[in-house]
């Protein structure tokens, strides 16, 4: 079997996954920011996605290969999990169970998890949270399991609703208490409801857009947690808070990524 690796980040892996169907590829897989691209003989590839590297890989099931490599993440109060390793969460730590599949957030990625850590050290009882990027739904999710009263996961991809929605389900998340829809914040049809924390995974570029709207979504002094920030566009987040009168910056990092979080202008 012939097999393209193609390591990504975020914000290229759309374009990454769009040339590499343009380029013939049979299957496509994505583990830990790895592209792993399947072919039936090796293709001239556009420069964008030369840096691969092509492999002839024995025939196995691959499914079962990554369900095997697939381990508990260990966030804060939470341990994310697929469903067939629910058994391995230690005492004393909440179960989120996610079944790795279509949409973003298993917890294996390092902004996910440090997204999950940002919640568990918040306190959530009575608090209404907005999740701006949900994908699987995780972090509105965590949030709920962590004790918030209510938590909105808003997706630009409609894909990602019914399977937020089914991950609530299996996490025992009655649907009073979270709620999934798609739209975004900056689109001009928001309602003017305010929410006492918001988090969103998404990207430096995107929260510059949007720290705007954060602030307007969130109540005075509410907590704001921002991650799928590279290190290398920190400023450009923090810039953008400043500019919005956000206060108490923190930064935290792993890796090539950092998560971010502040508080929302008193006014
Ligand atoms: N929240 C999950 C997590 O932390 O693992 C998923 C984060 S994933 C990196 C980013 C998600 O944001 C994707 O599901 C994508 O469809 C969504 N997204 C991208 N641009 C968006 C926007 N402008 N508004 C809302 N969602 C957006």
């Amino acid at each position: 079997m012939l097999v393209y690796h193609l390591p990504g980040t975020f914000e290229t892996r759309e374009a990454h996954l769009d040339l590499l169907w343009e380029a013939g590829a049979t299957g496509l897989e994505e583990r830990a920011g790895l592209i792993r691209a399947y072919f039936d003989a090796r293709e001239e590839l556009s420069a964008e996605i030369a840096d691969g590297e092509w492999r002839d890989e024995a025939d196995q099931d691959w499914q079962a290969h990554f369900k095997a490599t697939l381990k508990p993440v260990r966030a804060g109060r939470i341990t994310i999990v697929p469903p067939w390793l629910r058994h391995e969460v230690e005492a004393g730590q909440t179960a989120l169970i996610i079944e790795p599949g279509m949409a973003f957030g298993t917890g294996h990625h390092a902004t996910t998890r440090m997204a999950v850590e940002a919640l568990s050290a918040l306190e959530l009882s009575g608090k209404r949270v907005l999740d701006v990027g949900t994908g699987s739904g995780v972090l509105a999710i965590a949030a709920a399991l962590l004790g918030a009263d209510h938590a909105t996961g808003l997706d630009i991809d409609p894909l990602t609703i019914p399977i937020a929605t089914e991950n609530a389900e299996i996490n025992g998340v009655p649907p009073g208490r979270v709620a999934f829809a798609e739209g975004s914040l900056g689109l001009g049809d928001e309602s003017d409801e305010t929410f006492d924390v918001l988090v969103a995974n998404l990207y430096a570029e995107l929260h510059d857009l949007l720290a705007g709207e954060y602030a307007a979504a969130l109540i005075p002094g509410a907590p704001l947690i921002l991650t799928g920030i590279l290190t290398g566009k920190l400023d450009l987040v923090q810039t953008a808070l400043d500019r919005e009168g956000f206060g108490g910056v923190t930064v935290r990092g792993d890796g090539e990524w950092v998560l971010v979080t502040a508080t929302a202008p008193a006014q």
